[in-house]
């Protein structure tokens, strides 16, 4: 399940948690669409400040830099001081989407009293949740507590990809299919919701095989999930990928990627979305091009499961220098940023 190698590279570009931030504040609050209730609707998001993933004790996923953002001195009480900012920034927001530097549900990270602290708060405002966690913390005992609750909510479980290869030799996640299975049928059984979200194009991976690993991913998930949310690769500060993209040895997917999957799960039996973030920037998705029409296509297909506006503009569009990316970089040995490549070897400086 984990390749130790990749593990420690993964491991020597992490900065301490020893850091000082403010501990009672969330890293983040903002407000965006989603659709957890079946229609785009503003949806309150909170990135809480905790100690941290319970992975990062041994390494971290190689795309993942949300360490950048914890704390190691975090309290049961400045959890709570965060959450009672949360409440002051809720302005008729029904639907919260709450994320932390790793899992919500890991009562390391938010303890016992932090949690029910939060439950009571919250559920006086918001009638949907959505909380993130990785798959060994979904236990029945969790799931019970979130489905007294009053609210309705969805678990979102980071998936990346269902071939245990990939998890385990380019994402590094330390998990696999299996777990991921175990844990929706937990959630099922508790009639809660489950959201999987997929990386597309993890390193080490041309953008083709990268697409069809997202297609097949989306597949192999959508008879447990409730939505399946395709996330392009975003660069992230202190992680292997932005290593490998520093030397010209990744590039982030095409957005034209992002339009395939979703133009290729249309059939899919669940609601399949993309909300790239860094969409149509260096170090998130982005074409030769910057391409804001594009993008704007992917979100409005993504809110309202309406695909025909994405697809007619993909069915005119010149894509040929996609294409020839996608040829050319499926007939080198390893994966390569060829925009980047190009660049150096003709004498332009490549500026990061
Ligand atoms: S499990 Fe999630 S939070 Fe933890 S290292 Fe991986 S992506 Fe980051």
């Amino acid at each position: 399940m984990i390749n130790r190698d990749l593990a420690v590279q993964v491991k020597r570009l992490m900065p301490s948690r020893e850091r000082d931030t403010d501990r009672n504040s969330p890293v983040s609050m903002w407000t965006e669409l989603d659709r957890l209730r079946g229609y785009p609707e503003d949806t309150a998001v909170v990135i809480f400040r905790t100690r941290g993933c319970a992975w990062y004790d041994f390494t971290s996923c190689s795309m993942c830099g949300y360490f950048n953002d914890v704390n190691a001195n975090v309290s049961d009480e400045n959890l709570m001081n965060q959450v009672d900012r949360l409440m002051d920034f809720l302005s008729g927001q029904k639907v919260l989407k709450v994320f932390t530097s790793g899992s919500f549900l890991d009562r390391r990270e938010v303890p016992e009293r932090a949690f029910n602290y939060f439950v009571d708060k919250v559920s006086t405002k918001v009638d949907k949740l959505l909380v993130e966690s990785r798959t060994e913390f979904i236990t029945q005992e969790n799931m019970e507590r979130l489905r007294d609750s009053s609210m309705d909510v969805r678990i979102a479980i980071g998936v990346e990809s269902t071939n245990d290869k990939i998890i385990r030799d380019s994402v590094n996640k330390g998990t696999n299919f299996k777990k991921f299975v175990d844990a929706a049928k937990v959630v099922s059984k508790n009639d809660l919701e489950l959201r999987s979200y997929l990386l597309l194009k993890p390193p080490f991976i041309n953008e083709e095989n990268a697409v069809q690993d997202a297609i097949k991913s989306v597949y192999d998930c959508a008879p447990y999930s409730s939505d399946v949310s395709v996330n392009p690769m975003n660069i992230q500060k202190n992680t292997l990928v932005e290593k490998l993209w520093k030397r010209g040895h990744y590039r982030p997917p095409w957005l034209w990627s992002v339009a395939r999957v979703l133009l290729n799960t249309v059939d899919a039996p669940t609601e399949v979305l993309s909300y790239p973030t860094g969409g149509n920037s260096e170090r998130g998705s982005h074409n030769d091009k910057k391409d804001p029409e594009l993008l704007k296509l992917i979100f409005h297909a993504s809110l309202n499961q309406d695909f025909n506006k994405l697809r007619e503009y993909y069915d005119i569009s010149d894509r040929r220098s996609y294409e020839t990316y996608i040829s050319a970089e499926s007939s080198l040995p390893v994966p390569y940023d060829l925009d980047s490549f190009i660049r150096k070897i003709s004498g332009g400086a490549v500026s990061i």
